[in-house]
């Protein structure tokens, strides 16, 4: 399997070594046989070619098996005609990656703060309110005059319905069970049409049970029990705003992984920003793109029927659950090892398996 991997900026190099650590560790105990090609996106691109993410760059994503995007310092890219381009956007955009799968569950050893769950969220990933990639052309938020602003928000029936079959072919495999959450209350066209296009897709999965809940009440409901959710399926902002939450109730935002996925292509990605508050200080929890490259080594695996991926990418998690029960963890999840001597404990663990 080829993967290109794209480290990123704040602590987007840090956590992707600790992560290549993990992966060389998985390869050599599974047989994968990865070869991992490193390439440059965010500042060092910018500042070594003149934009932070080179055309060529979309070519060698589609001719690999597999993506890893470390965070990008999207805040910082302002102006697209001079090469500041949101990496993210680009990959999602150009390959695709309609369904950004996020789980969040808690870990035994990991003081949460509402009891222990597990549960995906499942969340629309072209368009909605992403004005950086819901155009074919030009940009969703239009400056009216200097004092005012227009955001337009995009659905489409068709990407509601791909990412709610998304959900519920996830739910067939877990707990049957899908919680749709929209504010069709108020946005009653395009949230209407994202309710209606989830529900007629449910009618094809009798088995599972269906509920949905307004996006406002869902944070309250998602706080109080967790637990009663298994895959949750939204459009683009809401899910990016309510997975922060729930990957900080799982114990910590450097718990939330995620893998960014089409009919063709698979990104990992994590879940959370690129925290210069803790770049370059060797603390950053690296289980959030750790956990994410094993989301990957999964879809590859069932993709090609290949079963030594998703037994990699089964230890990587056992790895991971076992190595924060024995306090192997950063200061976040409250314990004291550093970013990379994370990964190098739990590529030990790996290869000890
Ligand atoms: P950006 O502008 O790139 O989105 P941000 O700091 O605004 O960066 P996040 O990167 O999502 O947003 O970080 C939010 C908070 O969570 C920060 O205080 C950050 O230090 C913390 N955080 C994020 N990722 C991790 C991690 N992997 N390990 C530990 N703390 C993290």
């Amino acid at each position: 399997m080829q993967i290109l991997v794209l480290p990123g900026d704040g602590i987007g190099p840090e956590i992707t070594a600790a992560t290549l650590d993990v992966l060389r560790a998985a390869s050599d105990r599974f047989g994968l046989g990865l070869a991992l090609e490193e390439d440059a996106v965010g500042h060092e691109s910018l500042h070594r070619y003149g934009t932070t993410v080179r055309p060529d760059l979309l070519e060698k994503a589609r001719s690999a098996d597999g993506l890893i995007l470390g965070p990008a310092a999207t805040f910082d890219f302002k102006d697209p005609a001079h090469g500041e381009i949101n990496p993210s956007m680009f990959f999602r955009k150009n390959l695709d990656l309609f369904a950004n799968i996020r789980p969040a569950r808690t870990y035994p050893g990991v003081a949460g703060h509402v009891g222990s769950f597990d549960l995906v969220v499942v969340r629309e990933n072209t368009e909605g309110f992403y004005a950086d990639r819901n155009m074919e052309q030009g940009n969703a938020e239009l400056l009216v005059t200097p004092d005012v602003v227009i955001s337009l928000r995009r659905i489409t029936r068709m990407c509601c319905s791909r990412i709610a079959q998304a959900a519920f072919e996830l739910a067939a495999h877990r707990r049957q069970h899908v919680t749709i959450v929209h504010k069709a209350n108020v946005l009653k066209l395009g949230d209407g049409l994202f309710l209606e296009e989830c529900r007629k897709v449910a009618r094809r999965f009798p088995g599972i049970t269906v509920d949905d809940f307004i996006v406002d009440a869902m944070m309250a409901h998602v706080v109080r029990a967790p637990q009663r959710f298994d895959v949750i399926v939204t459009t683009n902002m809401f899910g990016d705003i309510l997975t922060d939450l729930t990957a900080e109730l799982s114990g910590s935002l450097g718990l939330g992984g995620s893998l960014n996925a089409g009919n063709q292509y698979a990104m990992a990605q994590a879940a959370h920003g690129s925290a210069p508050d803790i770049a370059g200080r060797d603390v950053a929890n690296p289980l959030s793109l750790i956990l994410s490259a094993g989301l990957l080594l999964a879809w590859h695996g069932q993709r090609r029927q290949a079963k030594m991926f998703e037994l990699a990418a089964a230890a990587i998690e056992q790895a991971a659950e076992a190595a924060v029960a024995a306090g192997e963890m950063t200061s976040d999840l409250g314990g004291r090892l550093g970013t990379r001597a994370t990964g190098t404990a739990l590529a030990a663990r790996i290869r000890a398996a």
